[in-house]
């Protein structure tokens, strides 16, 4: 019998995706299923199961075979600030503090809504050729990234950035009304929702913070944040503000199941309790950690505690790319290194199959979007990437998942699908020409270093 109950064989079908290896349900539990195919119709998958009894009547049905390959839910980023790629090599080998001392004011002199689209649109570019279905975004000129993102098919999830003093001439006034407008307009709906994005406890103030929970009231909303990035950051919140980082937020009443912390290295044991209790979610960025020696975020103890973590890239001037594949494996590996117990380091930590829901239903999750997207399950909206497996640098495989976190790499994601719609295939992207795109990108870069 084919898994699920969706549509019968006959039933006008959009697509057909047929691989070799399908990871179904729970990507924790990495069922693969041999020679399996997804039906897709309407944007949504309705069918999944063995090629062979979910094809029976379908012959006819335009089919994608994708041999040697694997199929995987969209992967999730869970924390970027996308048009951050014009400012890509800008601070390198500096910590975050010498890092924004170099950053915050390049940007400041770089804000166009010219230039945060075409920037936003070659880092779409990169997501869904990494195999990136949805992105959550945390920068400003928040229409011109849409924008951006829209031209080449990628789920973006955005809204206004909050920072006093940032790099725009706005206001904190019409910043936060900004923000207030942003929910009226955009509420959640299915894979949508709205997102605000307060930059961090050292740079938006205690009242700030009330001010802004007051505007979002009951509505939805995800609540972006920079928290605990480094002990230096709790060391200044404390000093300014009698608490620690996460003390400010929840006193400002912004700590809840819609909030969304970005990094969360420096935590501690009653921190950890409290975000999972309230049902916050976590953003770990590995890779933008390590480079910035912020340190190694406590994961296994979070996920112990039943917090959702997802996985992130941070901005490209960090982490330098917005590979999240890469971004899955560096979390498989830091922790496996950097475990410890009363038998020493632990090799078990964090094995492939955490890696990869980690890297998609728990990052959807982690966006208030897992009952939409996330995994391959019937009813959900088809986001899809497949990966080729048959190159020199992943055969044999023996185990999808393990070739997948350990071995393949985005250059072999093939096809990525964004409910239903391919936007990957044949390894490009379908809707803009990528050396047109990366060209911009080169131009962008020109332009900021003469101005
Ligand atoms: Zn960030």
């Amino acid at each position: 019998m084919a898994d699920g109950t969706g549509a019968a064989p006959g039933d006008a079908v959009d697509l057909v995706v047929r691989a070799d290896w399908v990871v179904v349900g729970d990507p924790g539990e990495g069922r693969v299923l041999d020679d399996a195919a997804v039906v897709v119709a309407d944007g949504h998958i309705v069918e999944v199961g063995p090629a062979q009894e979910v094809l029976v009547g379908r012959e006819d049905v335009p089919t994608t075979r994708l041999e040697r390959h694997v199929l995987v839910p969209g992967l999730v980023n869970t924390h970027a600030h996308l048009a951050m790629n014009m400012l890509r090599g800008s601070a390198s080998d500096r910590n975050l503090a010498d890092f924004l001392a170099v950053v915050m004011p390049l940007e400041a002199r770089s804000l166009t809504p010219d230039r945060v689209e075409r920037a936003t649109q070659a880092a779409a570019v990169e997501l869904v050729r990494s195999g990136v279905t949805t992105s959550i975004d945390m920068y400003f000129l928040v229409e011109s990234g849409l924008r951006g993102a829209e031209s080449v098919g990628l789920r973006l999830l955005t809204g206004p950035t909050l920072i006093e003093g940032g790099p725009t001439t706005s206001t904190w006034d019409q910043v936060i009304t900004a923000a207030g407008e942003w929910l009226d307009e955009r509420p959640s709906s299915g894979t949508w929702r709205p997102v605000l994005g307060p930059h961090g406890t050292y740079t938006v103030s205690p009242t700030q913070l009330a001010e802004l929970a007051e505007v979002i009231g009951g509505r939805d909303c995800i609540l972006q944040i920079h928290l605990s990035e480094t002990e230096a950051e709790n060391e200044v919140v404390l000093e300014r503000h009698g608490g620690r980082p996460l003390d400010v937020l929840e006193d400002a009443g912004l700590l809840s199941a819609n909030t969304l912390l970005a990094h969360g290295v420096h935590l501690d044991p009653a921190e950890i309790d409290r975000i999972a209790r309230v049902g916050a979610a976590v953003a770990h960025c590995p890779v933008s950690n390590l480079k910035l020696a912020s340190g190694v975020a406590p994961v296994r103890d979070l996920l112990a505690a039943g917090a959702t973590v997802g996985l992130g890239t941070d901005g490209q001037a960090s982490s330098d790319d917005l590979d999240v594949l890469n971004v899955m494996r560096v979390a498989a590996l830091v922790h496996k290194g950097t475990s410890s117990g009363s038998c020493g380091p632990d090799a078990t930590a964090l094995p492939a199959r955490q890696a990869l829901r980690m890297a998609t239903l728990s990052g959807a999750e982690a966006l208030g979007i897992g009952a939409h997207t996330g995994s391959i399950d019937v009813g959900k909206v088809a986001d899809l990437t497949a990966v080729d497996l048959s190159s020199p640098w992943i055969e044999p495989v023996r185990d999808p998942v393990g070739s997948l976190a350990y071995s393949a790499s985005r250059h072999d994601v093939a096809a990525v699908w964004v409910a239903g719609r391919p936007v990957v295939s044949s390894g490009r992207c379908v809707s803009v020409d990528e050396r047109d795109v990366a060209l911009s990108l080169r131009r962008l870069g020109e332009e900021l270093r003469q101005s």
